[in-house]
Formats: C-alpha cells, structure tokens, sequence
C-alpha cells in the first residue's frame, strides 16, 4: 500500500519526500490540536498536476485570510513535484496541500498524494443523492465577520465530514448546505450549480462559501461555448425545479444529483456536455 502513497515535507528550506508511514508532525502541531491552518486537494491527472496553479491562488488566499506565515508558491511547486515524482500516469491520485501554524516554532507545510478513492470515481460516474442540510448561520453573517473565516479553505472540516455522515445515515451520499432562510450556500466539498432556463447558476461566494475553481474553469469554458453562466442567489425548490444540478469539485469533477432530499431528479442529458467543458485544456 505504501507505494501507492507519498509525502513530502518542507524542512530547512527544501523539499523533502519522506516514506509515507514517516511521522511528520509533532504532537503540538496547530493543525493537529486545532485545525488551524489550510488546505488544497489538487488533482493529479496523467501524472501532473495542470489545475495547481487555481488551487495556489486559493491557498494564498487562505493563508491570508489565517494570518499564517505564507509560503510561496516555489516552494509549494517544490513540495508538489517531490511528492509526485515517480507517480504512475495511468493512476489518478489526489495531491494535498497542508499549511498549518505548527509547533509554536515553524509553521508546516507538506504535500501527500494518494489514489482517488473507488466512491470519488463512482460517483463522478454515477452521480450523488444529496440531502439539504442547514449551515444555521444567516447567508449574511460571514461577509461582515471575518473570524468566521468564510472563503478560507481551513482544516477545520469536521461540521462538513460529520454532515456527510448524517446524509449517509439516511441513504444518501452527499450535502447541500443552507443558510438560516434557506439560501442555497455550497456542499461540504463541492460547490452547487444547476441548470435553468438555458443558463447555468451558481449562489454569490460573498455568502462566505468556498470560491471554486473547477465551478470558475465550467463557467469560463461554458461562456465560451455558448452557455450563458450567472451567479444567483438560490434555494432547494429553484434545485428541485432545475433541468440538472451538479456538486462540482477538482477531484470529482462534475457528480450529477440524481436525488434530492429523496426526491429523484434527473439531468436533461446535460451531464455529458459539463463533463466535456471540465475536460478542456
Ligand atoms: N466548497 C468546499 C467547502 C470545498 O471543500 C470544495 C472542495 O475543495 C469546493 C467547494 C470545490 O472547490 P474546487 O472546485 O476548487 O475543488
């Protein structure tokens, strides 16, 4: 198993890949006792990472958002490319960025790789049941409350992977949060769009959700195609009346949602025309 997986670490001012059973934090790590500090997952496609360069763009901007001490992108390229090296083209994987406050001396920063899992393929695939989960904040608060780190891609992920979990117990696969009112904000990995009156639609990044890149690459790529792309505040009936909705993500790519909230939905056959944009250079 070993060799399906890598890591590397920043240390003295170099990249350093480390067998992936290395320990490479210490017990007082920030990012352990607190999750504080950032993440990115970067595709690793064909052996390279041709997305890295949105996901440093976020990863900037999330450690600015952390006041964490940055890092640049040299170094991340670093990190990337000793963690990939050797890595098997005809096996996807998926490269993570790590930045967290560390031990008190240094911050630390590392990359792991490991294949894309079996349920990311099969869903990609297949598509997602979602379930609508309320967020219970008011879509507004976050734009005026910075510490509530809206917009950061942190590691405190543990609200998001515990609603996935509930959406599991009750026979689904996936989640789309909503605000307090009701306002459509984003899933607990993806972001939401669905297709409506000829236009593709996606709720404002200004209600303190994650701006997403492989939602950023559709949009450009449907623009260009002919597809008019809008940013629409949004709720669960607009989703229950769309021709499709996707939860869209680097390494998913574009999941169709086949149900919501047990409701079977379908996609208008548009599932293959998205997947064939995401795939453009
Ligand atoms: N929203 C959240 C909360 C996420 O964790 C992710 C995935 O990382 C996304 C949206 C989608 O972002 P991207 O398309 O850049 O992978």
């Amino acid at each position: 198993m070993d060799d399906q997986r890598a890591v590397a670490v920043w240390r003295d001012g170099a990249a350093v890949r480390v067998p992936a059973d290395q320990p490479v934090v210490t017990a007082f790590d920030a990012g352990l006792a607190r999750g504080d500090g950032v993440f990115e997952s970067v595709l690793v496609d064909g052996g390279a990472t041709p997305r890295l360069g949105d996901h440093l763009v976020r990863l900037q901007r999330s450690t600015r958002l952390l006041d964490l001490p940055p890092v640049p992108d040299d170094a991340w390229r670093e990190l990337v490319a000793a963690a990939t090296e050797g890595w098997p083209a005809d096996v996807e994987g998926v490269c993570r960025l790590f930045l967290t406050r560390g031990d008190g001396a240094a911050p630390t920063a590392l990359a792991l790789l490991a294949p894309v899992g079996e349920d990311v393929l099969r869903q990609r695939r297949d598509g997602v049941r979602v379930v609508a989960l309320t967020y219970g904040l008011a879509a507004d608060v976050r734009a005026g409350a910075p510490w509530l780190l809206g917009g950061a891609k942190t590691l405190s992920y543990a609200v998001n992977m515990a609603a996935q979990r509930h959406a599991h117990a009750v026979g689904a696969d996936d989640v789309v949060f909503t605000s307090a009112e009701g306002q459509l904000l984003e899933g607990p990995t993806s972001t939401v769009v669905w297709a409506s009156g000829g236009t593709l639609h996606t709720p404002p990044a200004d209600l303190g959700i994650l701006a997403g890149t492989t939602q950023a690459r559709l949009f450009s790529a449907a623009e260009t195609d002919g597809w008019p792309t809008a940013v629409t505040p949004g709720t669960v009936a607009d989703l229950h009346a769309a021709d499709a909705v996707w939860l869209l993500s680097g390494i998913r790519g574009a999941a169709r949602v086949t149900s919501l909230d047990g409701v079977a939905r379908d996609d208008a056959g548009l599932t293959a025309r998205v997947q064939d944009l995401l795939a453009r250079p």
